[in-house]
């Protein structure tokens, strides 16, 4: 197989910037599980200090603080309410049937976006032959609904309605940053909304591993123990976790490039004859397209751009997905939409 040239199969296939490892081969390192790790509580303090919440944990991983959060949260038989397409339903392993052992209400949302009415709606009534309505997630933006952001006005109505029912809310960040760069809503003022939130320095922000989890000091000391059982509770990462500090300085306001060069793609494939774009509204750094227009399926269509060295994924037969990030310039989308039209025309 040809060396991939132009990856926007996904925004965790960036590398880690010269720059960026230069921070992470001089950092200070301790024991992170006995909190000895100058690096990692630097990161988690500056997280703390940007989501306005009282305290904050490294973690390996998106999908731990998701698991995580939900075992906390949640017990045996309760019921967690989150968009059909979410992360936690779709791609964690069926991680709440087996960590927190709870159930999954799946809502039709406006691309991953529901509404206070929605949860509503969806809350048990409070009867023995019912599940306990515990949990609400939602995820800033949402992957499978195109990147959409969750604008705050319809989170801090979801949240009034968690509340007056005693649910917690819990929003999957994975590009929480994606979300304050396009929308300028201060990420401590989405975070208000919530019990406890994460966000990923592997996605968007460019570091090769981490994701940290913020919530109550009584969140995050009971997200300890979850982080030991699962084994992830680690030794000297400050050497990962000062990526995370580089990233958090450095790689926030370049994300804005992100949805431009996002805008440019989509505009460039939507005049591909027999291409569709699933949302016309390219909000952050995903582009969702459809091609069964053409005479090609998507997976043929990823295969051909793969011979040349261009990466696009295909999520079904008839529909690609293309993600920007900081190893994509402005050439790299418009050679990729070239290709494609190549491709396509035959
Ligand atoms: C990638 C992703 C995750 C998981 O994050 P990892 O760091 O890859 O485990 C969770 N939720 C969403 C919406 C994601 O896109």
């Amino acid at each position: 197989m040809k060396a991939v040239r132009i990856n926007l199969y996904s925004d965790t296939q960036s590398q880690p910037t010269p720059a960026m490892r230069e921070a992470m081969a001089s950092a200070e390192v301790g024991d992170e599980q006995h909190r000895l790790d100058p690096s990692v509580n630097k990161l988690c303090h500056e997280v703390t200090e940007l989501l306005g919440k009282e305290d904050a944990l490294f973690l390996p991983s998106g999908t731990m603080c998701n698991q995580i959060s939900l075992a906390v949260h949640c017990g045996a038989g309760d019921e967690i309410i989150a968009d059909q397409s979410a992360h936690i339903i779709n791609y964690e392993a069926g991680g709440p049937a087996v960590l927190s052992r709870s159930l999954v209400r799946a809502l039709d949302g406006d691309c991953g976006v529901f509404d206070a009415e929605d949860v509503q709606k969806a809350i048990r009534s409070n009867s023995y032959h019912a599940p306990r309505s515990r949990l609400v997630v939602v995820e800033q933006t949402s992957n499978r609904g195109g990147g959409a952001v969750w604008p705050l006005s319809t989170l801090q109505g979801v949240a009034a309605v968690a509340r007056e029912h005693g649910l917690n809310l819990h929003m999957d960040g994975a590009r929480l940053m994606n979300a304050v760069v396009a929308s300028g809503v201060p990420a401590a003022d989405f975070a208000a909304t919530v019990d406890s939130l994460w966000l990923d320095l592997s996605k968007g922000l460019g570091c090769p591993v981490g994701a940290v989890l913020a919530g109550t000091h009584e969140f995050i000391d009971e997200a300890w123990r979850w982080k030991h059982r699962v084994g992830g509770a680690m030794r000297q990462a400050g050497i990962i976790a000062a990526a995370g500090s580089w990233a958090l300085a450095n790689h926030v306001e370049r994300l804005a490039d992100d949805h431009s060069n996002a805008r440019q793609f989509a505009k460039r494939v939507s005049e591909i004859p027999g291409v569709q774009l699933v949302s016309e509204d390219v909000q952050t750094n995903l582009i969702f397209f459809n091609v069964s227009g053409s005479q090609l399926s998507a997976q043929d269509i990823s295969a051909r751009l793969r011979e040349q060295g261009i990466w696009i994924g295909a999520i079904d037969n008839e529909r690609m997905r293309a993600v920007t990030h900081l190893d994509i310039s402005r050439d790299d989308v418009n050679e990729a939409a070239d290709r494609l039209a190549d491709v396509i025309s035959g």
